[in-house]
């Protein structure tokens, strides 16, 4: 604690990302990045912004994004709001849609933001546990709330909520606000994107940074009824006017509208996925049934951690999460199909 501190940044519980180690060449398998290169159509327009015209300011709204995105799901543009990287699109949603009287729910085991914004912005929460198979009860958020928030699929397990139970959730909780994170969802759910001219209280938020593999870029979204995101344009104009550059706005906007790349490379690693599931499988391992473009997993015959010590000395990088409940799993980002035979040679002989 630093005496020029104010109280509140010493109080501060600020969120840790996983390794991005600038040593040795690692497999990365750690932060859930796309193993595929970005569309070349958006490292195109990436490369023809970097220009004189850089000294000008990037459009405030980034209408050009906003109309991409609007066309791809086939909503209005004023149903559109972007952001720096879905993290900042969350914090917009933290302070503009979810801090209010009663407490914000969201699960015991889940994205590790939710608590940090929870506490910058001073939002009282109830963590609702995940049952016994990890799974979300929305029975359980049955209960006075001034907000829902939850990952969909959810992090780090994997696992995904079906569309009807989400529409259970919103005829439920219909004077609250509830933020579906869809951070994964191009891996295999669905999206509750076709449900916001049904539900006001309907909040979707989605990020180019896994399935557009943009996550050097910094571009996230939310898309939900106009008076939702009227909110959040508020907050972001009492924050930053200009929270994408001139190159996020024209590469983003690339990524979206080139559809076949990002089916083909998304089809790719739900298909590694499964190919990997398998084999983990076959070597006494439980792997949680993933949506996602990684697998929760735990090893037999070695312990989470130490599996994750010896595969970082031998040059493979997968999370561990020393918390209760899950500290038995490995959360495995699916990398290129010859970087998870590497890692599934390692583990035999790791194990053997
Ligand atoms: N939501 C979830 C569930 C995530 O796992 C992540 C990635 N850490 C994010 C949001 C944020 O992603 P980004 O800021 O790169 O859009």
């Amino acid at each position: 604690m630093s005496k020029f501190w104010s109280q509140r940044t010493g109080e501060l519980d600020p969120y840790v990302p996983g390794e991005q180690p600038k040593d040795t060449q690692y497999i990365k398998l750690n932060t859930n990045e796309n193993p595929y290169p970005p569309s070349p159509k958006a490292l195109e327009a990436i490369q023809a912004a970097a220009s004189a015209d850089l000294r000008l300011y990037s459009d405030p709204n980034s209408d050009e994004l906003k109309q991409a995105i609007a066309e791809f799901y086939g909503v209005e543009d004023n149903q559109v709001f972007v952001g720096n990287g879905s993290d900042e699109v969350l914090a917009h949603t933290f302070v503009a849609l979810l801090k209010h009287d009663k407490p914000l729910l969201y699960p015991d085991i889940s994205y590790s933001f939710y608590p940090v914004y929870s506490k910058l912005f001073g939002i009282e929460v109830n963590e609702i546990p995940l049952d016994s198979h990890f799974r979300i009860n929305i029975e359980d958020y049955q209960r006075p709330n001034g907000g829902i928030i939850f990952p969909n699929p959810n992090a780090p397990t994997g696992i995904a909520l079906s569309l009807g139970d989400i529409e259970v959730l919103l005829q439920k909780n219909k004077d609250s606000v509830v933020v579906v994170d869809e951070a994964y969802v191009d891996f295999g759910a669905s999206t509750a994107i076709s449900l916001i001219n049904q539900y006001d209280n309907l909040l979707v938020i989605q990020t180019l940074s896994k399935s557009r593999s943009l996550a050097g870029l910094r571009v996230g979204f939310a898309v939900g009824n106009a008076d939702l995101i009227a909110g959040l344009e508020r907050v972001k104009n009492s924050f930053n006017s200009y929270p994408l550059g001139r190159m996020d706005i024209v590469g983003a906007a690339a990524a979206i509208k080139d559809k076949p790349y990002f089916q083909q490379t998304c089809g790719q690693i739900i298909e590694t996925r499964e190919f990997v599931t398998t084999k983990l499988e076959a070597l006494g391992f439980q792997v949680l049934p993933s949506s996602a473009n990684f697998v929760f997993a735990k090893p037999s015959g070695i312990s989470a951690e130490d599996l994750y010590l010896k595969l970082k000395d031998q040059g493979v990088l997968v999370r561990y999460f020393a918390y209760p409940r899950i500290n038995d799993y490995l959360r495995i980002t699916i990398g290129t199909d010859d970087e998870m035979q590497t890692f599934l040679h390692k583990v035999v002989s790791i194990i053997a």
